[in-house]
């Protein structure tokens, strides 16, 4: 729930009822399918079809498109995806990877619209109402394996036959391959050199020539290799301008990446009422932890830096939907610092909880291996940087 400090400044009563109804959700409807998963009775795409099927039963997955396609708010509010984020992670790191899964990869087709008020497209009328639903789910195909933070090395390539696009190449790294129903995918459309030859092609995932490798990684969800070999879309899948694909992709990020800081939000948020509660209870030399000085300095400076982090996300999230324009750094900053702060407070959490901490299926065991791909999608900690940088100097 969004916290004091927060109060005057960043929200609106809707973000208040919002916080509340997807704290709900999280506890009634998430942490159920949290739990057969984790008990081995649903595996992985099992769990992943839940979650999503759930969170577009709540009505929470209209919060991911825009009204013109079936959303709640006219364009996509950044606050009430950060305040749903940040709820589900306390709950659930892979209940919020569903939730945001379904903007990240459905958002790329509504963007041209809300960019230029464009017509929206056959495509996109079709399916964001089902994104929004949970009743398709998506998946963001820009990674490769010799493309992740430079995007413009992206060498899968869509040569132009009639009226077919025909794709051929390699992305990795694709959450929610093997359960979505749709890829927007980063591709070389023209022999122009770096970004300028890129586009955006919507790719259904049943598409003859689309094939899955998965992978695991260390918190559990569906990811894994999509490989195209002469897989074959109707040419009117183009989401843009033909050489408009960079754009898309990274005015999409844009919009997300400041939600990956609320999602780290979440699971420090977590990790420190743990904390609080396992240092109450448990005594050692004589008397509870909780009042040991060295207990009470870690509490302490666990919470500062939470709310230092929700106070940049929350801070980015409101410029962001007033329309603030250069927000480059503030949306970097926020990403940067929510992400290693949460690593630092879960950290200190697994100390706090001792040899309990590393035990498997721990409530702090869990968010360790939760938090540490935030730092590394989305535009690593080293790229924030980079961008924080290039804004102070002008470069
Ligand atoms: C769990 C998870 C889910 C993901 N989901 C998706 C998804 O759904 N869709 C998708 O397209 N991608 C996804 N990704 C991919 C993710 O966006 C990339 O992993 C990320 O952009 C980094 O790319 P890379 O892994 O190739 O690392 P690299 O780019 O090879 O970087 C390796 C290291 O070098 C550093 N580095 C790189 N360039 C510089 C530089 N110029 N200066 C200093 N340091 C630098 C990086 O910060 C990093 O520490 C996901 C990744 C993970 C881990």
């Amino acid at each position: 729930m969004p916290g004091p400090a927060l109060e005057s400044f960043f929200f609106d009563d809707v973000h208040y009822a919002i916080a509340r109804d997807a704290a709900r959700v999280a506890r009634e409807r998430m942490a159920p399918i949290r739990d057969r998963f984790e008990s081995g009775a649903a595996d992985e795409d099992e769990a992943a079809r839940a979650f999503t099927r759930e969170l577009g039963a709540a009505g929470l997955l209209d919060l991911c498109v825009p009204e013109d396609f079936g959303g709640r708010f006219p364009l996509v509010d950044l606050r009430a995806l950060c305040v749903v984020r940040e709820a589900l992670a306390y709950e659930s790191g892979f209940a919020d990877t569903c939730f945001v899964l379904q903007g990240l990869g459905g958002y790329p087709m509504a963007l041209p619209h809300v960019r230029d008020g464009s017509e929206p497209t056959a495509l996109s009328k079709e399916w964001l109402p089902r994104v929004a639903r949970g009743e398709a789910i998506s998946a963001f195909a820009v990674t490769e394996p010799e493309a992740g933070s430079d995007l413009a090395a992206c060498s899968t390539r869509a040569r132009r036959e009639g009226d077919q696009w025909i794709l051929n190449g390699e992305k990795t790294f694709i959450s929610n391959a093997g359960v979505a129903d749709f890829f927007t995918v980063l591709a070389r459309t023209s022999e122009l050199p770096g970004a300028k030859g890129l586009s955006m092609i919507f790719v259904p995932a049943s598409t003859p020539g689309v094939r899955v490798e998965r992978f695991r990684v260390i918190a559990p969800h569906p990811i894994g290799k999509v490989i195209f070999h002469e897989a074959r879309v109707p040419v009117a899948n183009l989401l843009d301008a033909e050489g408009g694909g960079m754009r898309l992709a990274l005015s999409n990020l844009d919009l997300f990446r400041t939600s990956v800081g609320a999602a780290a939000c979440g699971f420090a948020r977590r990790a420190l009422d743990d904390s609080i509660a396992r240092v109450k209870t448990r005594s050692q030399f004589g008397k509870p932890l909780s009042e040991q000085q060295l207990t009470r300095a870690a509490l302490a400076e666990m919470a500062t830096d939470l709310e230092a982090a929700r106070l940049l996300v929350y801070r980015a999230a409101a410029a962001q939907d007033r329309g603030a324009s250069r927000l480059t750094s503030a949306v970097s900053m926020a990403k940067l610092f929510a992400t290693e702060a949460a690593q630092r407070i879960v950290d200190r959490a697994v100390q706090l909880h001792g040899g309990l901490g590393v035990v498997h299926g721990t409530t702090v065991e869990r968010l360790y291996r939760d938090v540490r791909a935030l730092r590394i999608y989305e535009g690593t900690t080293e790229i924030q940087k980079l961008v924080i940088a290039k804004g102070l100097l002008e470069i």
